[in-house]
Order: structure tokens, then C-alpha cells, then sequence
């Protein structure tokens, strides 16, 4: 399976075997959990009444995915909605088909050797109309929606219209603030693998890297020697760091982006061009961009879903960087390097990142699933994954049982008969 997501994805082996150590860790949390989907226990205010809530399954949910996580955003839905006693309708990208049923042959197996029916998972391969007709289908109560806010927006809408539960996974612009008190080899790691793996393809890739006057030159020194050493390459050959892009469409936005960028103002300082010789026919393999911009130029605003790191100089105190940090339409995933906790914390307050995702001292990409996964503001604002997502897979019961003989009503009202 690793194997094939790479083939299908361009994904190096490494990720490819990631992506699917990621499906193997969700069965493990979904197997614990199957036993933990809890409830509370409640007082009540009426005597010898007994109060709690309980989770019944929804029913059918519906997955709409996307293709740089082929198969882990499709498990991470379905193996929370399985032991919430649901059954599943996975539309996958239209980009990797492929994978989408080698995990259905590999689930219809395990399925027949436990004897329960194959129609418990299904799916439909198709683009965004197979995609429409599921959000508009009142049969089912949850779509969960992974991909690019415009899809996102067209889904939720859907969705709303027939007042449905809708689970949004969408873009990101994430950053990492470098502070002066940063350690800096440890944020070069984490910035090179954040903007760089996947191809810059991630939900939680790193967009943007916000870095203090005082440590910026020292930075962009350092980040241009990796960028102009990159391993790029077959993504299937050991030691390449950076395979393709998706497609050729994904090369000619890389492209665009990047221009329209040095016409708002920003400086290319290395990379940006696309890989063309006997070895890289497809047009797809492109040179990681290094550019200085700043935060209001309008392609920084946007996610560009390609190898493109803005480098944006800050200076003052950390909440100057914050404050550039948040001021994008996206909330998905952040994270600082720095070694004072004056500093980290500020980050992590109430008036700090604003993102679904803050870490501290690691990069923006690169989640386990342990903990609930989403963001804010046009990333949609759904969790999956891990702590109590689960809970979106489910309805919530309320019950009160009377164990008296008198019938007391709630706020002590009389209506005696
Ligand atoms: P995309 O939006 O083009 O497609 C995603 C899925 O939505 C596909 O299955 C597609 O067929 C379907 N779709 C498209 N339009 C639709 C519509 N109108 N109605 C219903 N379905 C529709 O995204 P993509 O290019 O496959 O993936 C890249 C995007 O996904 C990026 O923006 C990335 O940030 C985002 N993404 C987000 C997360 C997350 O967890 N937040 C994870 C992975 C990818």
C-alpha cells in the first residue's frame, strides 16, 4: 500500500510508508475506543430520577477526500464512524483512484473473515459531481469534507441548506515563527521538512516562516545552502527528499503564484523553477522556492498548494509576529522556536496563534493522530482524528428516568390534574 501511494501520489517512500503506519495507528486508537465512547452521568433535580447522556451511531457518513493523503484521511473518518456503529460512503480524489481500492479490497477481506457485510465501507470513484450529489443526499446525516476551502464552502453550503452535520478539513497557510531566542538548527530542520516534504503539498506544510530582524539574515543564509543542495527526484529512490507534484496543473500554479508574487513585491532568493531533462519528462518536478515577501502581498494570503516558503522579516516583541502570524483567512496549523517561555507561552494564550494546531518547538506539519486534528476560520473548523472527534460521528441522547411513583416536573412547575 505504501508502495502504491507513492506511485500514485509522487509522495516519497518514506511518507507513503507514513501515510499508512497512519492507518495502522487509527485501527489501534479505534479499537481502544470502540470501548470508551462515553457519556456523562448527571444529578437530577427531581427525586429518584436518574439523569445521563448516551451516543447512538448517526448512520451513514459520507467522506469526500482528498489526494495528497489518499488513504489515511479516508481511515482516519471511517475507523472513528466503524466503531461508532456507522457505516461509510467514501468518495476519493479523482487524482488517486487506485489506492482507494486496494483499500477497499484489503478492508473486504478483513470484513469477510469477521462475517460482517461488505457494504459497511463502500465508494464511489468520480469527481465533484459525484461529490455534489452526496452533500445534497438527505440519507446522509454527516459529509465530512476534506480538500481546498472553495470545495469546502460549495460542501458546507450543501450541507446547511438541509441543515445536515458537516465535518470540514480544508486549506491552510501555516507558519513558524523563529524568534531570537530560537534554537536555530532545530527550526532549519523543521522548516526544511514542513516546506519541502510532500512537495509542499501538505494541509499543514509551512507557507510561511516569520523570522526576528535579529536572526533573519543568518536564516535566509542557512535555508538558501539546503534549498540549492535539495535531493529531488523518483520518489521511490532512497536519500530523495522532494518527489512531483501532482500533476501538471499543480506545476503551472506553482509557476503563476511565483509570479505574481515578484509583481507585488517579493524577492526570490532561490529555487522556483521547474526540473526539465532526459530524467524529469513529466513537467512535474520543480525546484523548492525561497522567497522574501511580506505577510499583505495577496499571493501570500492564499495557500498555494506547491513548494513556495515566504520568508517575512518581524521585529519588536513576539505578539508583533502573532499578530502577522493571524492575519490570514486560514487557521490550520502553527507553531514558534524559541527557548523562552515568556515567549511560547504568549504563543499558546488566549491572545496567541489562532490556529487549530499551535506547537512549540516542532514544525507545522507532521500530526499524530492522538490528538484531535482541524482548524479555524476558512480551514473549516472540524476535528478528526484523535482526543474526542469521535463525538461528530455520532447523535447525543439525553435521558432522564423516573424511578418514583410521583410524576415532579422540572423548575418545580404545578399542574396538578
Ligand atoms: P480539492 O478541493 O480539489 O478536492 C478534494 C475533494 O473534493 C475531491 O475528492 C474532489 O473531487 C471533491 N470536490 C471538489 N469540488 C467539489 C464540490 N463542489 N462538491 C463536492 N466535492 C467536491 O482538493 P485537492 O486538490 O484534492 O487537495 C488539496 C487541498 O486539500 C488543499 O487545499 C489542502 O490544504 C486540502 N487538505 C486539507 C486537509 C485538512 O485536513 N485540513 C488535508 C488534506 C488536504
Amino acid at each position: 500500500m505504501g508502495k502504491l501511494v507513492t506511485w500514485e501520489t509522487g509522495k516519497i517512500m518514506q511518507e507513503g510508508w507514513g501515510e499508512v503506519q497512519e492507518m495502522i495507528d487509527i485501527c489501534d486508537l479505534a479499537v481502544g475506543l470502540s470501548r470508551q465512547l462515553h457519556g456523562f452521568t448527571m444529578h437530577s433535580e427531581r427525586p429518584e430520577h436518574r439523569m445521563y447522556d448516551q451516543y447512538h451511531p448517526l448512520g451513514l457518513v459520507g467522506i469526500i477526500s482528498a489526494f495528497n493523503f489518499p488513504v489515511a484521511v479516508w481511515s482516519w473518518n471511517a475507523m472513528l464512524a466503524v466503531v461508532c456503529g456507522d457505516v461509510c460512503i467514501w468518495k476519493p480524489s479523482e487524482k488517486t483512484p487506485l489506492t482507494a481500492v486496494a483499500c477497499q479490497n484489503i478492508i473486504k477481506q478483513v470484513l469477510k473473515e469477521n462475517q460482517v457485510p461488505e457494504g459497511v465501507f463502500s465508494y464511489i470513484i468520480g469527481g465533484a459531481e459525484i461529490g455534489a450529489k452526496l452533500s445534497e443526499d438527505t440519507r446522509i446525516p454527516l459529509i465530512s469534507a476534506t480538500g481546498s476551502t472553495r470545495m469546502g464552502k460549495k460542501v458546507g453550503e450543501k450541507v446547511g441548506a438541509r441543515l445536515g452535520r458537516s465535518l470540514l478539513e480544508l486549506g491552510g497557510n501555516n507558519a513558524i515563527i523563529v524568534t531570537e531566542k530560537a534554537d536555530l538548527d532545530l527550526a532549519i530542520r523543521a522548516i526544511v521538512f514542513g516546506a519541502v516534504g510532500t512537495c509542499g503539498q501538505r494541509c499543514t506544510t509551512t507557507r510561511r516562516v516569520i523570522v526576528h530582524e535579529n536572526v533573519y539574515d543568518v536564516l535566509k543564509r542557512r535555508l538558501k545552502k539546503i534549498y540549492n543542495d535539495l535531493p529531488i527526484g523518483n520518489p521511490f529512490k532512497q536519500g530523495i527528499l522532494v518527489g512531483p507534484l501532482i500533476d501538471q496543473a499543480a506545476t503551472e500554479n506553482y509557476l503563476a503564484a511565483l509570479k505574481r508574487v515578484v509583481k507585488e513585491g517579493g524577492k526570490l532568493i532561490t529555487g522556483g523553477t521547474v526540473i526539465e531533462s532526459k530524467e524529469f519528462k513529466t513537467g512535474t518536478y520543480v525546484n523548492p522556492a525561497l522567497v522574501e515577501a511580506k505577510n499583505e502581498f495577496p499571493t501570500v494570503q492564499e495557500e498555494t498548494f506547491a513548494p513556495i516558503l515566504y520568508m517575512i522579516k518581524y521585529s519588536g516583541p513576539v505578539t508583533e509576529a502573532i499578530r502577522i502570524q493571524n492575519d490570514v483567512k486560514q487557521g490550520l496549523s502553527s507553531s514558534i522556536f524559541s527557548n523562552d517561555i515568556r515567549e511560547t507561552e504568549t504563543f499558546l494564550s488566549h491572545f496567541g496563534s489562532d490556529c487549530g494546531i499551535a506547537n512549540v518547538n516542532i514544525g507545522t506539519s507532521g500530526a499524530e493522530i492522538g490528538g484531535a486534528f482541524g482548524g479555524e476560520k476558512e480551514t473549516g473548523g472540524g476535528r478528526e482524528s484523535g482526543s474526542d472527534a469521535w463525538k461528530i460521528y455520532m447523535r447525543r441522547q439525553t435521558n432522564t428516568i423516573n424511578f418514583s411513583s410521583k410524576l415532579p416536573l422540572a423548575q418545580g412547575i404545578k399542574f396538578d390534574l
